[in-house]
């Protein structure tokens, strides 16, 4: 990396929220030097990654956050899933996944972004050859040698890669002329912690209303994380009832698989939308996470897309380091054509599965009910369909990147 006229450097980021860093830290191992631009202090409270949320992570995620120096960070403040139990309020149908009938330890784990955070920045602190700039990006230009990103503080930061990781909002997407298209699903997610009278035995549960998915999270403590969508009055509401009033409206609506519900934390709420950028890449840019794909979190696959994003674009970028040396180029054209081709399956699979899930589960109409009701119990006798859908929430269909395999990104000699 060098000064003079802006900062230089192979890879610029700009976004440095949970997948902008994973990514960071998957190119340490790589002779590339690295910028991150973000402008929210880790520690605000207006930081909108590493928030009060909690992730539930795919398998295929720990072991990439595995090999990218992250896990050893969160491994104690992880909680495992071992069930998945699907039902729908009102009907008697009902799905179950296990680890063990998946002949695996966890099906997944659940960590507070916080928490994640804080393991990501830790990580990230370590790598020489990564720069980290309080700024917001605003603008891009061809220059000379890549591209300039303009930000908010006035210095240009000219890259061979610019990575947009800036949220679904991404500014930067936008000043690369990539068109987004974006779905109000005129739903807000509620989150808030919650103590229950009965342990949750490390199962996660998802559970369909007439209003929307209730996802329930084992986390640290025997608590449970709650991602309750609402319409969006139904959810301004729920964010100004006293506590008594909300827990008893969130059991009548969830149920007593937990007993009672005997205490709940602060809750905030998240407009849900599915927006997808049209392109993955522009001449010497990628689009990545939620600035290429904003889910709805139905089914907890945002994160662990964006982390498989990451983990193929650092594969590509170290296999043509390790083949073209000093002349490899992060940004060449052939390199992002593989990385957009090699993710289009993955994304648009993910995007389909999401999508279908809430839209086939949020019509209130009693016939479509039982009919989901057996297909629920048909899932639930279907073993090879739920080893499927447990490879899918799991992360592990499809092609997968060395890191998801739990490969190290570069083969060691
Ligand atoms: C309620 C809820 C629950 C969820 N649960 C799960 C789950 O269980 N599992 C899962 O896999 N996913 C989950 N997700 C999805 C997951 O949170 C997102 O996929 C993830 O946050 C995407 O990370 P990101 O870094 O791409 O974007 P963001 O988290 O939006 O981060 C973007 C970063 O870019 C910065 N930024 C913004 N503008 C600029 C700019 N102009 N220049 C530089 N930086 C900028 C921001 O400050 C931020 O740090 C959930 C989402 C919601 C809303």
């Amino acid at each position: 990396m060098s000064a003079g006229a802006g900062i230089h450097c192979d890879v610029a980021i700009a976004g440095g929220g949970m997948v902008g860093l994973s990514l960071a830290a998957a190119l340490a191992p790589l002779p590339l030097a690295v910028v991150v631009i973000e402008p929210v202090a880790p520690d605000a409270s207006s930081q909108p990654s590493f928030d009060a949320r909690t992730t539930a992570l795919s398998a295929g995620s720990r072991r990439v956050l595995e090999g990218i120096g992250v896990w050893d960070g969160i491994r104690a403040a992880a909680t495992p899933i071992r069930r998945i139990h699907v039902s729908e309020r009102g009907s008697f149908g009902f799905a179950r996944l296990t680890a063990e009938e998946q002949g695996i330890a966890a099906l997944g784990y659940t960590i507070e972004n916080r928490l994640l955070g804080r393991a990501l920045r830790e990580r990230c602190a370590r790598i020489d050859r990564l720069t980290l700039v309080a700024a917001r990006a605003q603008g891009v230009a061809a220059d000379a040698t890549g591209l300039r990103l303009a930000t908010d503080r006035g210095d240009g930061i000219v890259a061979r890669l610019v990575v947009a990781a800036d949220g679904a909002e991404s500014a930067v997407r936008r000043a690369l002329g990539i068109a987004a298209t974006s779905s109000d699903y005129g739903q807000h997610a509620v989150i808030a912690h919650v103590d229950t009278e009965r342990f949750h035995d490390y199962t996660a549960y998802e559970r369909f209303t007439p209003q929307g998915p209730i996802a329930v999270l084992p986390i640290g403590e025997g608590r449970s994380a709650v991602v309750w969508t609402l319409a969006p009055e139904a959810a301004e509401r729920a964010l100004g009832l006293d506590d008594q009033t909300f827990i008893a409206e969130l059991q009548q609506a969830f149920g007593s698989r937990l007993g009672r519900i005997t205490r709940v934390g602060r809750r905030q709420a998240y407009p849900l939308s599915l927006t997808r950028s049209e392109r993955l890449t522009a001449a010497r840019a990628v689009v990545l996470g939620n600035a290429a794909q904003g889910l709805h979190p139905v089914a907890g696959q945002g994160f662990n897309l964006g982390l498989r994003d990451v983990a193929a674009l650092a594969e590509l970028l170290a296999e043509d380091c390790a083949a073209r040396g000093a002349a490899a180029d992060p940004g060449s054209a052939p390199l992002l054509e593989r990385y957009a081709a090699w993710r289009q399956p993955d994304r648009e699979a993910v995007i389909r599965f999401t999508d279908s899930l809430v839209r086939g589960f949020g019509m209130p109409l009693a016939p479509l009910r039982a009919l989901r009701a057996t297909g629920l119990l048909a899932f639930d006798l279907l073993r090879p369909v739920k080893h499927e859908f447990a490879r899918r929430t799991m992360g592990l269909a499809g092609r997968q990147p060395r890191l998801v395999r739990g490969l190290p990104l570069v083969a060691r000699a």
